[in-house]
């Protein structure tokens, strides 16, 4: 991709921002309303198909690419990444690890968005420790049978698609060789029991699924073998952390600049807050955070595009820019005084989205732990 096309398509996600997204963010974050109206421009602008190889009906963008895409739709609306960006990691499995068939079947309704979902994997027992999930699935002729609970699934209640991580052998040792991913798609024994209630990322559903006596066809394996299923889920996650990175770059821009427009307007003794040094540290440090959290998404981003090895990049931003947009959010909401703590301003906003960035694809106490196995693996005494 050249520099032309990646103008193009961030300045036509750039007004649709402005001209759909910024006018009617706070109204339907306030009301937890799903963004019908915008997913339709979503789908217009191939935002379901980011990713996804162009041959399969997708733009086929590289990770730098996609992740500007991503900081510059989390800077108006964070929520609005999260209706896409489970639904590429799905897409990605099977790009990456699916049949010839699966990828023919599947990539093109995923990028067109004509199917939509996300990833299964937490359950009320294991997140971290994801090769602890009690989800089962039993051979049953040409078929599988499925049973068990998953909870906390990104466009659970609006998706139709999930790729679900299962166990097809418990007993597996080590346990990783036990799990499976299936493409599950709604149907009989396949249900939604409840939307989960947030603190932020309103709009988008989260949701727990239940699975009884789910019957899906063995060809949705994904890859056809059993066993990958850990390493295929987790194969994601790379980009998955990129992306959360992404909006922590969003979110940290966000509070960022709120704070700089309001700083100048503002008075207090006499003159406009900007002029006070205790506010001057708060946005010097905020700017610091932004700069260094881009920078580290970029890197990754290049690793990841260069086929190279990047757990190590993409956790590094990932920790970084998540913390980063936290710290930014609570500054933002602090040189707002009173106001902050308002829902007139989107500061309040920030400060309650920012903390799922800390937790998702891998909490940031993982990521730490990520980074520092990497460093000795790679240099060893
Ligand atoms: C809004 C939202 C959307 C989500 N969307 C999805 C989705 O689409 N699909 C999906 O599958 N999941 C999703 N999740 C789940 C998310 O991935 C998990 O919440 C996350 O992985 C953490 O798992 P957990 O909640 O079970 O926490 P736990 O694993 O129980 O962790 C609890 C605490 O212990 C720490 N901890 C755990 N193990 C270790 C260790 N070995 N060393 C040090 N510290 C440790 C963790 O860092 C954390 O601080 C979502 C969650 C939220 C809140």
């Amino acid at each position: 991709m050249n520099i032309a096309e990646e103008t193009q398509i961030l300045d036509a996600i750039g007004k649709w921002l402005e001209r759909d997204v910024r006018p009617k963010a706070r109204e339907l974050e306030k009301k937890d309303e799903y963004p019908d109206a915008m997913v339709e421009t979503m789908k217009q602008l191939g935002l379901f198909g980011a990713t996804i190889p162009q041959e399969y009906g997708g733009l086929g963008l590289p990770a730098s690419t996609y992740a500007k895409v991503v900081a510059r739709i989390s800077e108006v609306w964070m929520s609005l990444t999260g209706i896409f960006n489970s639904h590429l990691i799905m897409a990605a499995a099977v790009a990456r690890f699916g049949t010839e068939a699966q990828k023919k079947a599947f990539l093109p309704k995923f990028a067109s968005g004509e199917v939509r979902g996300g990833l299964a994997l937490t359950e009320p027992d294991c997140g971290t420790d994801l090769q602890a999930i009690r989800t089962r699935a039993v051979r049953d002729g040409d078929h599988y049978v499925i049973n068990g609970t998953k909870t906390w699934i990104s466009n659970g209640i609006k998706g139709s698609c999930f790729a679900l991580l299962v166990k097809t052998d418990p007993n597996a040792k080590p346990r990783h060789q036990g799990m499976s991913l299936f493409l599950a798609e709604k149907g009989p024994g396949f249900r939604v029991s409840k939307k989960l209630e947030k603190l932020g990322y309103k709009g988008i559903d989260s949701a727990e699924l239940i699975f009884e006596d789910y019957r899906v066809p063995a060809d949705r394996l994904i890859g056809g073998v059993e066993g990958k299923g850990f390493h295929h889920a987790v194969g994601g996650l790379e980009l998955g952390r990129i992306n959360v990175a992404a909006r922590g770059v969003g979110v940290a821009n966000a509070a960022l600049k709120d704070a700089v427009a309001y700083a100048q307007v503002r008075k207090t003794f006499g003159k406009p807050i900007c002029e006070h040094q205790a506010i001057q540290l708060k946005l010097g440090e905020m700017a610091t955070r932004c700069e260094a959290a881009r920078l580290l998404v970029e890197s990754a981003a290049r690793a990841y595009d260069a086929g190279e090895r990047c757990d190590m990049e993409a956790g590094m931003a990932k920790y970084f820019a998540s913390e980063a947009a936290l710290e930014n959010s609570i500054e933002a909401v602090r040189i707002h005084g009173g106001y902050g703590y308002s829902t007139e301003f989107n500061v309040e906003r920030y400060y309650r989205d920012a903390p799922l960035m800390c937790i998702g694809e891998g909490t940031n106490e993982m990521q730490r732990i990520i980074i520092a196995k990497q460093l000795i693996a790679r240099n060893p005494a």
